[in-house]
This record gives structure tokens, sequence and C-alpha cells, in this order.
């Protein structure tokens, strides 16, 4: 049986070592000059390759169409990834909120990893070789790259979506799959940066907040909030509790929706103005500009009084109870409004892909051309930051590539 994998990256490697395990002979067409050129890239070029919550813990970090993933977690585990990485020589950190890394930090040790066992099972590799057409032919398909058309039994598309085509994914594989038939939902960004309404978060550009709450609501129902970092940028928000926040908001009305920064989360409203009272009674003549400093960095802080309206050179026997109680509530809950995400192109992945229902969930094999598999950030099943978008392509690839070798 010939298998053709098409797209080397996360899903198409995995593929590769479950089909070649099951006695195929696969060649693996990868566009690029080397595999995995996405994955190198992951995790701020550490790799966090998978999440080790509990199977039922897990599925929580799947954003959308979790279900659809039940059968390939089931046959190929965030634990099985575990034990294949290890047991190929690379040694593992679970760290907060049980992300899995390398220990030693870098991603380059996986993609090599499993590009070792790919060609140790004699997988055939063609680099450089990008995928130009797949035609259906009487004993299976006709894949074109190069020039040169090959016969193959069966195919296994897994070439990604659409954000950062840089890295090879530049959404053709999702023409492929729609030139054979198949459907592509809305595609959209997610985990993506925020941009605000507001302009003064660009004028604090670069500065990274650390230990604040995130929130998102649209009217009384809370989407979304938790604790960590942030950033301002030159159109609005980013950092990491951006980017999930995103996952949250992607395909709602933007203008329903407000995001609310917390800058002190381990403080009640009450024990906030509290602290504000003690610090402007023990300084009655310094400037509230001067006062900020304790309570943000400086170009937070400014920007924060102006806010409240309250003037920079107000001293602090000026402020009244009401204008305390103003900046302890923007201290509390800063205001801020999305009006958009920036482009898919710099999303950290694709929300939409392949429509999951003419797919069988427990095959990975198109329902509507049998012999042809998809796997991958090519379907429209994606999950929050965390390692469960990786987990999502090398469980879809695995149970491809094994479907695929049984000719299930
Ligand atoms: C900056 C960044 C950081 C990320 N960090 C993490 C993280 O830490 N943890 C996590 O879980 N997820 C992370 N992700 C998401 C994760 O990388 C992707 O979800 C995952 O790589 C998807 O795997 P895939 O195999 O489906 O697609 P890809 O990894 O995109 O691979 C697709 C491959 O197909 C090839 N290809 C495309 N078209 C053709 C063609 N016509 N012919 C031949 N080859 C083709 C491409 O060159 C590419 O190599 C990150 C994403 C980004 C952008």
């Amino acid at each position: 049986m010939r298998i053709a994998i098409i797209g080397g990256g996360a899903a198409g490697m995995m593929a590769g070592i479950q089909a070649a395990e099951g006695g195929a002979a696969v060649t693996l067409f990868e566009g690029n000059e080397k595999l995995g050129k996405k994955v190198y890239i992951t995790g701020k070029g550490r790799c966090n390759l998978t999440n080790a919550k509990t199977y039922d813990e897990f599925f929580k970090g799947l954003a959308h169409n979790g279900r659809f993933m039940y059968s390939a977690m089931h046959f190929f585990s965030n634990l099985r990834m575990m034990d294949l990485i290890e047991g190929l020589g690379v040694p593992l950190n679970v760290e907060r909120g049980e992300r899995v890394f390398p220990a030693s930090n870098k991603a380059s040790d996986v993609s090599r990893a499993l590009e070792g066992r790919l060609r140790a099972l004699g997988v055939e590799i063609r680099l450089n070789a990008r995928v130009e057409a797949v035609k259906t032919a009487p004993n299976g398909f006709l894949v074109r790259a190069s020039g040169r058309e090959e016969p193959f039994s069966r195919v296994i598309l897994c070439t990604g979506g659409l954000s950062y085509p840089a890295t090879g994914s530049d959404g053709f594989g999702l023409a492929l799959a729609q030139a054979l038939g198949h459907e592509v939902t809305d595609l959209q960004p997610s985990l993506i940066p925020i941009l605000t309404r507001e302009d003064w978060p660009k004028a604090l550009s670069g500065l990274s907040l650390k230990n604040v709450e995130f929130s998102a609501r649209r009217g009384k129902k809370l989407l979304f909030k938790e604790l960590g970092e942030m950033l301002f940028t030159h159109f609005g928000l980013s950092g990491p509790l951006v980017l999930s926040a995103s996952a949250h908001l992607v395909g709602l009305p933007l203008d329903e929706i407000l995001l609310l920064i917390d800058l002190k989360p381990g403080l009640s409203h009450e024990q906030l103005d509290a602290r504000l009272l003690r610090e402007l009674t023990a300084e009655p003549r310094k400037q509230m500009a001067g006062l900020m400093a304790a309570l943000a960095p400086k170009s937070l802080g400014l920007a924060l009084l102006e806010l409240a309206g309250i003037p920079e050179g107000t001293v602090a026997s000026q402020l009244t109870r009401s204008q305390r109680g103003d900046l302890a509530g923007i201290l509390k809950a800063l205001p801020l409004h999305a009006a958009g995400f920036r482009p898919i192109e710099e999303a950290i992945i694709t929300r939409g892909g392949l429509n999951i229902k003419q797919i069988d969930p427990s095959t990975m094999q198109s329902k509507l051309l049998p012999g042809l598999y998809l796997a991958g950030e090519m379907l429209d099943v994606d999950g929050y930051t965390g390692g469960f978008n990786l987990q999502i392509a090398w469980s879809t690839g695995a149970l491809a590539g094994h479907s695929a070798a049984a000719g299930a």
C-alpha cells in the first residue's frame, strides 16, 4: 500500500510515523526545505507540545468542535505523545497549567526526534516538494508535485491552516481539499492580538503587565477571566492573556464585548480604596502623578489619572473621596473595547477549516472520497493556548496515519 502524506508539519510527521509503523510504504511531501517549520517556532521556540491534563480536563482546553476529537484522543492521547517523545530521547518537563515542554526548552528537539523516527521507519521524505494537485484515479489518487504526477492508493492531507504562511501553511491545501469536494467553513483568526477602540493603549506600546487579571464580558455573561501577563502594542492589546481571551471572542459581535483589566487582583475594591487613602494621607503634598508610581508603571499611571479625570498636578490632599473611588474603580476594572483582531496571518491558529461533518472522526477518512484522510489544523477544530493545538495535530495525524495504513 502506497500512502502519500501532503504536509510535513506536526500532523503530517505523526501521520507518517503511524502509517509506516502500520506497514505502509509512505512518501511525505513537504513544500519547505525542512519538516515541521512551524513546530520550530511554537511556544516561543520552546514548543509547548501538549498538555498533561487528565482526559476529561483536556477536553476543556478545546475551544471549538472538541467532541470531534474523542476517537483521535482515545487512539493517541496527550500521555501517549509524551511517551513517544521521551522514548525518542527527548526528556520533558510539565510546567504551570500542565503545559508540557522539552526539558532542553528547544522546539527543534521535538521536530528532529520525529524526523529521526520517520527516517528510521524508512519513510521517504521529499523536501521542497510542494504538491500542486491531487486527482482521483481508478485505484486511488494521482499526486502532482514539481510537475511530476505519481500514483498512490491513499492520501493524507494535512497542510495546516492560514496563520503564519511563511511557515508553509498558506491555505493552498484547503483549496486542494475543496477541489476534491470538501467544504471549508468560515476561516477566522484565533489566539490573536486584539485591536482596541480606545487610542490610549497604543501610546503605551511595549508596556507589559504581569500578574493582572484580564476579563471579557458580553452583557452579564463572563466570557473569560484569567490571571497572567499582557502587553500594550501599537494597535491595542497582545500577550498571553489577550491571545487566550481572543479564542472566546472570535465570531461574537465585538461591539457588545467589554474588556476589563484588574491591575490589583490581589486586593478587593475596599482594600484598594483603604490603601489609596493610607498613601494619600501619608504624603498629602505629593502630586498624584508621583503617587501613581507606587500603583502602576509610570506611563500607565498617567493614563489612568487621565481616564479618571484627575489632573496629574493634583496634590494628594486635594483628591476628593469620589475621585479616590473613581481611581480605585479604574485600577480594579480598567475598561476597554475590542474593535477587531489582527489579520489571520498573525494568528497562532485558524478557527474554521474543513467541515467536520464530512470526515469520519473514528478514522479521519473523508466521508465523500474513500482513501482520502484529513488531519491537523486544516480541520474545523481548535483549542486554547497550553499545548492543545499541537495535540489536535498529533492525535488527528496519528489516527489518520494508522487508519490509512490499516485500510480503515
Ligand atoms: C507562533 C506560533 C506558536 C505556536 N505555539 C504553539 C504551542 O506552543 N503549542 C501548541 O499546541 N500549538 C502552538 N501553535 C499552533 C501549532 O503550531 C499548530 O496548530 C500546528 O503546527 C498545526 O499542525 P499542522 O501539521 O496541522 O499544520 P502545520 O504545522 O502548519 O504544517 C503544515 C505543513 O504543510 C506544508 N504544506 C502546506 N501546503 C503544502 C503543499 N501544497 N505541499 C506540500 N506541503 C505543504 C507546510 O509547509 C507545513 O509544513 C503555534 C502556532 C504559531 C503560529
